[in-house]
């Protein structure tokens, strides 16, 4: 996870601010000595650095914190604030125009992951219910437009090429009547990139902005890349303007210095985030959700949202019938291990909650990734119809029918005994959240 040093430092500071008591202005000008050196290790700005220690002073001193009783919780809502604010302050969305098609064009670097981008935004227009049309303007890189040509068959979504063109310009301008006779609403061009900025690719850039006027013009940057993120943010806003930024890799073990620095050095948010190679791995950035994940105070908005998307309507009410009637079953079981593949990854999902940032590595040791998913699920699917039906455990008791459940599956008997534990576990849990029922009305079990 990107900036796991500087959370880890933010919070040691805030640790020796809340073991305090009352508060002298001392303490926390030793706190904020903790804060600048961790954000300047995580390779953020020197110039927003010194800024940023500066306001969290001025507004530590206005709002009168020391001596106070709660004056840690004070500066650590001033320092959630202020770092709120350098991620961008408020959401910045895409302008969708109201006289469709949409243009959005992707600039940026070579390899830093337009390409990729360019299908994964098509996929999240399109799951709200837009029409997207992919545009291979990459011309120089024949790998890139087949590249895009897959992933667009991945996600029935149509790429507009011309095959043997080399001008990019033509392509974008002749992609707007293809979208409108083909009721495409939104436009998604990826361009071109090079290793470095250079005046030949602006020039390009600049006539395809010309011709094709975009509602919207996207940087795509690799957060990996650092302070140089930044240097060529700055480059091609001053060369072409650009609305917004895409900053991809965020899952690797980039230190966050650029996420931090790029709005305070260019003026421009960001307003998606990578956070993994596959095609669902593009996020609308939240800059407050985002402080209070590194600060380890919790981005509960994030996981509703996330259970939201998972449990449908239909099987929110299955579930509440299920917990009804008292009776669990393996096939119960199996529809809420699908609900939870389907809100991602446990330990992302772990990492949401507040306070539980210190136990992450534990709980990466216990987590379920795609394989062991694929695993429980080809045991449950192996047994017979009778066996799934059944909310009683027992019924697998034999050797001889864990014995033909793991042949069936291609698994290991010790597979069927861990998830007979898993659904006695899950059932234990099921009774009681059916006696909290009883208690309470409207009770669902946590997340
Ligand atoms: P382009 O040259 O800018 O079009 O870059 P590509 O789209 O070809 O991406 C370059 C590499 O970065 C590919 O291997 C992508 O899978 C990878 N990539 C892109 N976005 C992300 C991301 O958010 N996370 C990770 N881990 N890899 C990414």
């Amino acid at each position: 996870m990107p900036f796991e040093s500087l959370s880890e430092r933010f919070q040691l500071a805030f640790k020796k601010l809340r073991g305090k008591g009352k508060l002298s202005e001392e303490d926390v000008n030793e706190a904020l000595k903790e804060m600048r050196r961790a954000l300047l290790e995580a390779d953020v700005n020197f110039n927003v650095t010194k800024d940023f220690i500066k306001k969290i002073k001025e507004k530590a001193v206005g709002e009168e914190v020391f001596s106070t009783l709660n004056a840690a919780q004070t500066v650590i809502k001033i320092v959630r604030d202020e770092l709120a604010d350098l991620l961008g302050g408020t959401q910045s969305r895409i302008t969708i125009s109201s006289r469709p098609p949409t243009i959005i064009m992707l600039v940026g670097l070579q390899g830093a992951g337009k390409t990729t981008t360019a299908a994964k935004l098509a996929k999240m227009l399109k799951s709200q219910g837009k029409n997207p049309l992919l545009v291979a303007g990459d011309v120089y890189r024949p790998a890139a437009i087949s590249q895009l040509q897959v992933l667009g068959e991945q996600l029935d979504i149509p790429v507009y090429t011309e095959e043997g063109s080399k001008d990019p310009v033509q392509i974008s301008q002749n992609s707007i009547p293809f979208a409108l006779s083909h009721l495409k609403d939104i436009i998604i061009v990826d361009t071109a990139g090079r290793l470095h900025v250079n005046e030949t690719l602006m020039d390009e850039l600049v006539r395809i902005k010309a011709t094709v006027h975009p509602h919207e013009i996207m940087l795509v940057v690799d957060a990996m890349t650092g302070q140089d993120a930044v240097t060529a943010a700055s480059a091609f806003d001053q060369a072409l303007g650009i609305d917004g930024i895409i900053m991809t890799k965020l899952d690797g073990d980039a230190r966050g210095g650029a996420a931090l620095s790029i709005k305070a050095v260019t003026g421009k948010p960001i307003k998606f985030i990578g956070v993994s190679e596959k095609l669902d791995g593009l996020e609308e950035f939240h800059p407050d959700r985002y402080a209070s994940r590194i600060l380890d105070l919790g981005d509960v908005e994030t996981i509703i949202e996330k259970a939201q998307a998972a449990f449908d309507e239909e099987s929110m009410e299955e579930m509440k019938k299920t917990m009804k009637s008292g009776s669990f079953t393996f096939d119960d079981f199996l529809s809420q291990l699908n609900m939870v593949k389907k809100m991602g990854n446990m330990s992302s999902l772990v990492g949401l909650i507040p306070g539980v940032g210190k136990y992450k590595k534990e709980i990466d040791k216990i987590n379920m990734d795609g394989k062991e998913f694929k695993h429980l699920e080809a045991i449950i699917q192996s047994m017979t119809t009778k066996e799934r039906s059944s909310s009683n455990p027992k019924m697998l008791i034999k050797d001889s029918r864990k014995r033909r459940i793991a042949k069936g599956s291609g698994t290991r008997v010790q597979d069927v005994n861990r998830l007979i534990k898993q659904f006695t576990e899950m059932q234990k849990m099921m009774k009681m959240a059916k006696k909290q029922q009883g208690k309470k009305r409207g009770f669902m079990p946590r997340l």
